[in-house]
């Protein structure tokens, strides 16, 4: 994820966490965990990936 760019103010500082609680992606009887990708500087919300869609 080196090249990572915020589109909001141009911070190459990326960080990203997992989304919990209600958060989730559902369907069906699978779920799974959001990942979000996520501007270290301003907070701008770059990317959300599935953590697992092998599940669905
Ligand atoms: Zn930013």
């Amino acid at each position: 994820m080196s090249d990572f760019k915020c589109t909001e103010c141009g911070s190459t500082k990326v960080k990203t966490g997992k989304l919990s609680g209600y958060a989730r992606i559902t369907r069906l009887l699978a779920s799974s965990n959001l990942i979000a990708t996520f501007c270290g500087n301003c907070g701008h919300v770059d990317a959300f990936k599935v953590e697992k869609p092998r599940r669905f």
